[in-house]
């Protein structure tokens, strides 16, 4: 997983015994007993850490693998696992962090969810981010990829790890969600508002009968089930104007039609230039997707060039909705019955399946 870009130095401290693996030989490790160089940075020809220098292979790559309990600090935050320190041409660093699955699993669902949720909410949430991470992974096998702290999911690392989170990806260790002995792409997101969305209205090229819309009367409580959102219309000028769209001052906005979940599907956009209709999955990614929450909106002029959006939930909507699996659990549902609530006809098994 991809952690620092572009650095022109970092500070790397481990608190006890690591191994330091020049070019990512093995043959060429040493073991020291505490790693306290502080600072690492780039030289004209390789790599430079403390006294140590390397050229060569050698000086692109360097990996600092901690054993027994150590515990590795990049920069002041700590990490679980390796970290792999890369040279690139340009002289500057790139960090990756060499962590397992289950225990990369452990900072994303602290991260997605409250960790002092009922724990069924938790487990379905470790059980989702697995199936997500493997079958993201498996879908790009053979081309470059990273996992990054924002993709595919929010990581956190280790500190912020919290044992409620942690226990509920060791309860469910090695559970996916498969239909047809396959993996489910998983999506999920922070509140639904009344129904979760069919995955094909937001990327047509996905067709799950896992992930169709339901109906869910679960996430009532959640703090942006509801929400509104003044927008001047100079704004949306802008916004529309970054997405290629330009129809001048903008004079009227009217929404198209709602699929069958009640979402926005398009909105046409007026202007003293033209008109154009764009789709209500574009303009959320112009305006931000996290004010503009959901495509389940309406929209009023309020005088003085402003509209007024209020709408319902926040996120694409398909898939778990992470508040109302949090009410089922509230209602005794197993994490189980929440994914089968979710993800329609689907099974939770063991990964890999046998
Ligand atoms: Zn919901």
């Amino acid at each position: 997983m991809r952690v620092l870009d572009d650095a022109p130095s970092l500070r790397v401290t481990v608190n006890g015994p690591c191994r330091l693996l020049p070019g990512g030989d093995r043959t060429a490790a040493t073991t020291i007993q505490k790693f306290r160089w502080g600072l690492i940075q780039p030289t004209r020809d390789g790599l430079q850490a403390g006294r140590s220098a390397w050229t060569g292979r050698a000086g692109r790559q360097l990996q600092v693998v901690p054993t027994d309990d150590s515990v590795i600090f990049l920069n002041g935050v700590r990490y679980r696992g390796a970290l792999t320190i890369l040279r690139n041409n340009a002289g500057s660093l790139q960090v990756n962090n060499d962590v397992p699955l289950e225990q990369y699993l452990k900072g994303v669902v602290s991260r997605e969810v409250d960790a002092r949720w009922p724990m069924a909410a938790l487990e379905a949430q470790a059980i989702v981010a697995r199936t997500f991470t493997i079958r993201q992974v498996q879908d790009r096998a053979g081309q470059a990829f990273d996992v990054t702290m924002r993709w595919p999911q929010l990581y956190g690392g280790l500190q912020d790890e919290r044992p409620r989170a942690t226990q509920a990806v060791e309860r469910t260790r090695g559970l996916v969600v498969t239909a047809g002995g396959r993996l489910v792409l998983t999506y999920y997101h922070t509140v639904c508002g009344g129904r979760t969305e069919d995955a094909e209205a937001v990327w047509p090229s996905v067709k799950s009968p896992a992930l169709r819309s339901v109906e869910c009367i679960y996430c009532r409580r959640a703090p942006h089930y509801r929400w509104s959102l003044a927008v001047s219309s100079e704004e949306l000028a802008q916004a529309l104007a970054g997405g290629g769209v330009d129809v001048g001052p903008l004079t009227d906005l009217q929404l198209g039609p709602r699929n069958r979940s009640g979402r926005v599907t398009t909105v046409t956009v007026i202007g003293l230039g033209g008109a154009a209709t764009v789709s209500a999955v574009q303009l959320r990614a112009e305006l931000g997707s996290n004010r503009l929450r959901s495509a389940n909106c309406t929209v009023q002029p309020s005088g003085n060039d402003r509209w007024i959006f209020e709408g319902f939930g926040w996120g694409h909507g398909v898939g778990l909705c992470q508040w109302g699996a949090s009410g089922l659990a509230q209602r005794r549902q197993t994490a189980q019955q929440i994914l089968q609530f979710y993800y329609p006809g689907t099974e939770i098994t063991t990964w890999p399946a046998s």
